[in-house]
């Protein structure tokens, strides 16, 4: 585990970067913003990466996969794939963490009060076993 710490933008040299791994690039968000502001030829990928400047600028996840295909002309099925989720994620204001939070939680019902009948039902049968053991005289 390496801590993290900051580093001046390679590219314009007056922001901080926050770097979390050694191998990471050092470039600030209006650095890495005007990188993947490029055309994009490719009909597919040109939609694929039509969103919200509002969102490539809230994740530099979705930001390394644009510079990827700007770099290499392609993407994985699986890197499509997760740009696809976490746009989407993004856009439906699901809580973000900055970077690849490919996992959305699971919607947890929310507890009310007196509605846990099934409890009330099990209790009783172990209950009656326990109270003996319990009621023990001291
Ligand atoms: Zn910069």
């Amino acid at each position: 585990m390496r801590p993290r710490y900051k580093q001046l933008c390679a590219i314009c040299r007056k922001s901080h970067v926050l770097i979390s791994s050694g191998n990471q690039f050092p470039i600030c968000t209006a650095c890495s913003m005007r990188q993947i502001d490029k055309p994009i030829e490719d009909v597919v990928f040109k939609k694929l990466f039509d969103i919200d400047q509002k969102l490539y600028e809230s994740s530099s996840f979705l930001r390394s996969i644009k510079s990827n295909y700007l770099r290499f002309g392609s993407l994985s099925e699986k890197q499509i794939e997760v740009f696809k989720k976490v746009a989407a994620e993004l856009k439906s204001g699901a809580p973000k963490g900055e970077g690849a939070a490919t996992e959305i939680p699971e919607p947890r019902e929310p507890e009310k009060e007196g509605v846990d009948t099934r409890e009330e039902k099990k209790k009783p049968a172990k209950q009656a076993g326990r109270a003996k053991a319990k009621s023990k005289p001291k």
